[in-house]
Order: structure tokens, then C-alpha cells, then sequence
């Protein structure tokens, strides 16, 4: 209901500027703040003019700048940390991919023969740029069905530092003494094994050819547990 005294919409926008820069008379401060009770429309207008720029900052917009500081301080860290794990597992996987995965070698196997003494005689040889490979890895022994395995490989690293002009091919030369030929499991096979790869060195049964002087001879320069033949 419309009071008395109560000013014309119009005439309260007209002294909405000064009455925000506290400009008017106590008087007139009052009846506005009393048209503005029960008129939304003109409170509107006053809540718009008090977001225009250079008005006088309120503790409640102070507060709320902190706030919206302290939220976007602890966005920017919450990203920081995120890039740096991504970062780190980007490292992580690089580096596994690169040192510590090993990949098989791709051998075939040349001058399988039986020597004097009962050893077994056999050269794996690398092809491709695997001949350049300097550093692999190495182990060898019995598996769980009774074969007798070697497993070769190397590192991406390994194959990016290594000599990428050099062609041809490695002779990686073995031996396998006797004693360990006479431990393969009844159909024992000796093969080289790596990720899935295999590669049958002998299988256990096949009549082996003696080794010729030339092997014999050969077979003398060969360190435990293989010597690379020089080419
Ligand atoms: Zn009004």
C-alpha cells in the first residue's frame, strides 16, 4: 500500500546516485530506504547501480574477493600437481620402455654340432641392426618342463645408442657342456627364449653332426657363457 509521504519511483531513481555516495539529507535517505522496502523494482535499479565500477568496495565484496582468490590460488595448484604427475608417469613409462623393457633379438641358429667331449656347439646370429647392439641382456638355465633356455635381449636405449651404420651381422658363439646336455628332460629342447618369442636351438632328439677341425677349433676360443666370433 502507497504511504503518505512516500516519493514517486522516478523521483527515488533520480536520488539514487547521491543517496549510494551518501549525498542526500538523512531525511531524504530515509524515505528512499522506506520506498525501497516495497518497491522491487527501484531496489533493482539501486542493486545495479551499486555494481557499476568505482563504487566503494564493501567488506562483503572483500570477503568474496578473498574467496574467489583463495579457490583460484588452490585451482592453479591442484592443475600444477596434476601436470607434474602426468609429467612423472610420462617419465615412468618412457624410461621402462626405453632401459628397462627388453626386446628378443632375432637370432637363427647356425653350426648346431656335438663336440668331441659330448658338449653341444651352436652360434646365434643377429640380423639387421641388432648386429650394432652393444649392451643386452642375458640369462640362461633349465625351465620348468626340463628345456635348457637362454634368454637375449636388449633395450630400446641399447639399439638407439648403438652403432645404426654398422651392417652385417653377430656370431654369438656357445657351448653347452656335456653335463648339461645329459640334464635335458627326455624330449628336453635347448632354444632361446624372450617375450613370447622361441626359437628351437635343438630339439633334443635330432642326431647332432660332429663338429668339424674348423668348429673343434673354434669351440676352444669360447668363454662361458658365449663369445661373440669376430666377424
Ligand atoms: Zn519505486
Amino acid at each position: 500500500m502507497k504511504q503518505p509521504n512516500d516519493l514517486p519511483c522516478c523521483a527515488v531513481r533520480d536520488l539514487l546516485p547521491n543517496d549510494l555516495e551518501q549525498l542526500t539529507s538523512p531525511e531524504t535517505h530515509g524515505l528512499i530506504e522506506e520506498h525501497l522496502k516495497t518497491c522491487a523494482s527501484c531496489r533493482a535499479v539501486r542493486d545495479r547501480m551499486r555494481e557499476v565500477p568505482g563504487a566503494e568496495p564493501r567488506p562483503a565484496d572483500d570477503a568474496a574477493a578473498a574467496g574467489f582468490l583463495k579457490r583460484t590460488r588452490r585451482r592453479a595448484r591442484q592443475k600444477a600437481l596434476l601436470a607434474a604427475l602426468f609429467t612423472l608417469a610420462l617419465c615412468a613409462i618412457a624410461f621402462f620402455a626405453l632401459v628397462v623393457q627388453q626386446h628378443p633379438f632375432a637370432f637363427t641358429a647356425e653350426n648346431v654340432c656335438r663336440l668331441p667331449d659330448g658338449s653341444l656347439y651352436f652360434e646365434l646370429c643377429t640380423s639387421g641392426r641388432e648386429s650394432g647392439v652393444a649392451g643386452l641382456s642375458y640369462s640362461d638355465g633349465f625351465d620348468a618342463d626340463g628345456d635348457y633356455e637362454i634368454r637375449m635381449g636388449y633395450s630400446l636405449y641399447a639399439l638407439l645408442s648403438s652403432d645404426a651404420d654398422e651392417s652385417g651381422t653377430k656370431r654369438y658363439a656357445f657351448v653347452l657342456p656335456a653335463e648339461i646336455v645329459s640334464e635335458l628332460a627326455p624330449d628336453g629342447r635347448v632354444c632361446c627364449r624372450r617375450a613370447g618369442r622361441e626359437l628351437v636351438i635343438w630339439d633334443g632328439v635330432s642326431p647332432l653332426p660332429e663338429a668339424s677341425i674348423d668348429v673343434q677349433q673354434r669351440a676352444q676360443t669360447v668363454l662361458s657363457p658365449f663369445t661373440v666370433l669376430p666377424s
